[in-house]
């Protein structure tokens, strides 16, 4: 390729960016990698390809580490009477919406039965449709529970019902055949599921540990699903490497990660808040989720809290989100951090980018504007270390591995 081109006058986030980088600073950036970050000023860059951004803030594009692309009808029934091929240019639609408002990285926690997420990252790998770079679970393991059945609301994306070590084994193995990047299971019931309890543990212990050593034999790692403290700590105690929700986490689960890079939790704000502000209260579906989510509320606040009040625990960044909610609303996970949690500008925007891109094991390659990094990169008029609503809209400018997205 060789094509080498300066973003000139970069604001830079320090908490984002190379240790010693320069406030104001110029990116060279060759071939989709950042080459190199200079002091503003210092130099001129003739008969060189220059881009002035003229003093506004330069970060890492956002990953958002729990979310399904296969999420894009707003009623979860819906979704089960898509097509396969028509599932596939919807996820499209998503991921290219996704890009489109600064997310440059998605990990995919659950698709549907006809993995149709891992053609669409396939598809993008090979060049042949423009989208964010997508890490897939495949398909979850799910134990047979109430709302976790293949004929359930949510039955296009939880077909596999294990239910013992050896079904466990197979389904990891399946999916791992098809291109999975790693295993994404259920430890409790969930907030959407009808008659599903999101406190109460559902799987075994050989039957996570199972998961987790044949994600290790593929050299990756596993995902849970996990509102429940006890549910939290068992995954723990067995290997798990990322918490999902984590919403109602204790004392003895936040000491099993207190000072871990290689594990922590990825709290959903926005889905949570999503259904109590947006769900139909008329609706079948309304009418059981809004009152089992609102009673849940505080709770989730004063745990989520706890673990961020420590200030050694590793959190990351998910939305769970459908399109739908993501498009009315880009920005919802940073306002209810903000507003509902009441965290600091500068630790939500790092939950957002770098924590993110070490929870999934990708921080050599994206996270933080570094020289050697790729350039996943966006560009927001304003400062949202002091004022995080700048971070509610699309950012100006997306850059994806180098290339201008916009
Ligand atoms: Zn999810």
């Amino acid at each position: 390729m060789n094509h080498t081109y300066v973003l000139q006058h970069c604001r830079l986030i320090p908490q984002l960016s190379e240790e010693g980088a320069p406030e104001l600073a110029d990116i060279v950036i060759r071939d989709g990698i950042i080459a190199g970050i200079r002091e503003s000023g210092k130099k001129t860059y003739e008969g060189m390809e220059v881009f002035d951004l003229a003093g506004k803030t330069l970060m890492p594009g956002i990953i958002d580490a729990h979310i399904h692309l296969s999420m894009t009808e707003t009623n979860p029934a819906e979704a089960n009477y898509v097509d396969p091929c028509a599932r596939t240019l919807r996820d499209l639609k998503y991921a290219k919406h996704l890009l489109d408002i600064g997310v440059t990285t998605v990990r995919d926690c659950g698709e549907d039965r006809y993995f149709s997420v891992t053609a669409l990252r396939n598809a993008v790998n090979e060049g042949t449709v423009q989208g964010p770079h997508i890490y897939t679970s495949g398909i979850t393991m799910t134990p047979t529970n109430a709302g976790g059945t293949p004929d359930s609301e949510f039955g296009y994306m939880v077909p596999y019902n294990v239910d013992s070590k050896e079904e466990m084994r197979k389904a990891v193995r399946i999916n791992f055949a098809r291109g999975a990047d790693f295993i994404k299971l259920y430890g409790t019931g969930s907030m959407m599921g009808k008659g599903s309890v999101p406190g109460i543990g559902i799987m075994e212990d050989y039957e996570i540990l199972e998961a987790v050593k044949i994600a290790e034999e593929n050299e990756t790692y596993c995902a849970i699903h996990c509102h429940g403290a006890k549910a939290i700590v068992q995954a723990l105690n067995c290997g798990v490497r990322t918490i999902e929700h984590a919403s109602f986490i204790d004392k003895e689960g936040l000491d099993l990660l207190a000072g871990r890079k290689d594990a922590g939790i990825i709290p959903t704000l926005s889905v949570t808040m999503e259904l109590i502000e947006h769900t139909d209260p008329d609706s079948e579906y309304g009418k059981h989720v809004i009152p089992k989510v609102s009673a849940l509320l505080e709770k989730i606040r004063i745990c989520l809290n706890s673990a961020y009040q420590r200030g050694d625990i590793l959190i990351g960044w998910g939305t769970d989100q459908s399109l739908a909610a993501y498009t009315r609303e880009p920005g919802s996970e940073f306002r209810h951090r903000h507003d509902f949690l009441g965290w600091n500008n500068a630790d939500i925007l790092k939950q957002a980018t770098v924590n993110s891109a070490v929870l999934m094991g990708i921080d050599d390659r994206t996270g933080l504007v570094a020289e050697g990094k790729d350039a996943d990169l966006i560009v927001i008029d304003g400062d949202p270390v002091n004022d995080i609503t700048v971070m509610y809209r699309k950012p100006e400018h997306v850059f994806l591995k180098g290339t201008m997205i916009r």
